[in-house]
C-alpha cells in the first residue's frame, strides 16, 4: 500500500477549497488502488485546521511552528522536503495556486521527484501515473504519463474536481517535529490583499448571470447584476466585457480569467468561445441565451433559449419580483 499526500493550503485560518477538492480525488484513488490518503498540515495554530480535513484522509501530519503560520516557501520546502524523503509517497497533489509556483518546483529539485504542473486529473494505470491537462488555451486535453519514478508532484488546477463530502474516514493525527530550518527568514508576511477586490468572487457562487459582448451596452451590466442578486448568486463575465471595461477583471470567466463551478451558470450574450468554455467544466447546470441559434454555447449548454438576452433579463427579473 502506497501513500497519496495532499499539500493542505490554507489562507487566514480557512483551509482552502482546493486542498478539500484535491482530497476527494485522492481519495478516490486511495479507494480504487489502495492506497493510503495523507494530509500534511504546516501552520501555527492547527484546532479549526485540522477539524476541515478530519473524516477526509487517513492520516494528518501537522507540522506546528509560528514560522509555518503564513505561507513562506523556504520554510515550507524545509518541512515538505523532509517529510516526503521520509515517507516516499507514490503520489504528492498540491495546488495549482501562488503557493505552489513557488513551492513545487523547488521540492522537484530537493526530492528529484518529476513534477507536472496545472493538471486537471491524475490517474493510476497500473504502475503508470498520468495526468491530464488542458493544451492550446482549453481546446484540447493532452493525456502524459511520467517515466518511472517511485514518486510523483502534481499540481492541480483549482475546481478540476468536487469538494465531495468527508470521506467518513478514521484520521489519525500525527503531530511531527518541525526540522531545522535551513537559513532564517527571508521574506516577512506583510498582509493578505483580496484580489476579488472585496466583494465578489466568482468561484465561490451557486449561481452566476454571466454576461457576453451580447449584452450590447454596459448600461445592460445592471440589469443582469439585479437578476443575479434575485437569484441570490453573482455576476460574471466573458472577456471583451472586461476588456471594453465594463466589469473588473475579477468577474471574468475562462482560461484568463477564473474557473468557475456553479450550480447554474446562465450565459447571457456569449458566443461559447472555447477559452470562455474551459472556465465553466466544473458548472452544473448551463443555460444559454443567444440570438444566434448556431452559438458554440448552446453544444455546452443543458437549456438554450434563442432570444434576446435584454428580453430575457427583463422577464426573468418581472418574475423574480412577483415572489
Ligand atoms: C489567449 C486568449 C485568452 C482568452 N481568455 C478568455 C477568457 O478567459 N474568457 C473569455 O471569455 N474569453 C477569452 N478569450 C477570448 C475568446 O476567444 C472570445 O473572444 C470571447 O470569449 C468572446 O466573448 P463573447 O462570447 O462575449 O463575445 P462574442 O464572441 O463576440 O459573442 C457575442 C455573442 O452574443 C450574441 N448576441 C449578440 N447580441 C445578442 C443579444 N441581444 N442577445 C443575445 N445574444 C446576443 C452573438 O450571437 C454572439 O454569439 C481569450 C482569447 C485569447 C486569445
Amino acid at each position: 500500500m502506497a501513500e497519496i499526500v495532499v499539500v493542505a493550503e490554507h489562507r487566514e485560518g480557512q483551509v482552502r477549497e482546493v486542498t478539500l477538492q484535491m482530497l476527494s480525488k485522492a481519495s478516490e484513488l486511495g479507494r480504487a488502488h489502495g492506497h493510503q490518503v495523507v494530509a500534511a498540515l504546516l501552520c501555527a495554530g492547527s484546532d479549526g485546521l485540522v477539524g476541515a480535513l478530519e473524516g477526509r484522509a487517513d492520516e494528518i501530519v501537522v507540522y506546528e511552528d509560528d514560522r509555518l503560520e503564513h505561507f513562506d516557501p523556504d520554510a515550507y520546502a524545509d518541512v515538505l522536503g523532509a517529510f516526503l524523503a521520509e515517507r516516499s509517497p507514490l503520489l504528492v497533489l498540491l495546488g495549482h495556486t501562488a503557493w505552489s509556483m513557488d513551492l513545487a518546483p523547488a521540492l522537484a529539485v530537493r526530492t528529484g521527484h518529476p513534477l507536472a504542473t496545472d493538471c486537471v486529473d491524475v490517474l493510476l494505470d497500473g504502475p503508470a501515473v498520468k495526468v491530464v491537462r488542458q493544451v492550446y488555451s482549453g481546446k484540447m486535453f493532452a493525456r502524459s504519463a511520467f517515466r518511472s519514478a517511485g514518486s510523483y508532484l502534481v499540481t492541480i488546477r483549482p475546481g478540476s474536481f468536487p469538494v465531495g463530502t468527508t470521506s467518513g474516514r478514521q484520521t489519525t493525527i500525527t503531530r511531527a517535529s518541525v526540522p531545522v530550518f535551513s537559513a532564517a527568514a527571508q521574506r516577512r508576511f506583510a498582509g493578505f490583499r483580496d484580489s476579488s477586490g472585496g466583494g465578489v468572487d466568482i468561484t465561490q457562487a451557486d449561481v452566476l448571470v454571466s454576461v457576453g459582448r451580447g449584452i450590447g451596452d454596459e448600461q445592460n451590466i445592471e440589469p443582469a447584476r439585479e437578476v443575479a442578486a434575485l437569484l441570490g448568486g453573482a455576476l460574471s463575465c466573458s472577456r471583451p466585457v472586461v476588456d471594453k471595461k465594463w466589469l473588473p477583471k475579477y468577474h471574468q470567466v475562462g482560461t484568463s480569467g477564473k474557473s468557475v463551478k456553479p450550480k447554474v451558470y446562465l450565459a447571457l450574450g456569449i458566443s461559447g468561445a472555447f477559452q470562455h468554455l474551459a472556465g465553466i467544466t466544473g458548472a452544473g447546470t448551463v443555460i444559454a441565451v443567444n440570438k444566434d441559434k448556431k452559438a458554440p454555447i448552446f453544444r455546452a449548454a443543458d437549456y438554450g433559449a434563442v432570444a434576446d438576452a435584454l428580453d430575457v433579463l427583463d422577464a426573468l427579473k418581472a418574475e423574480l419580483l412577483k415572489k
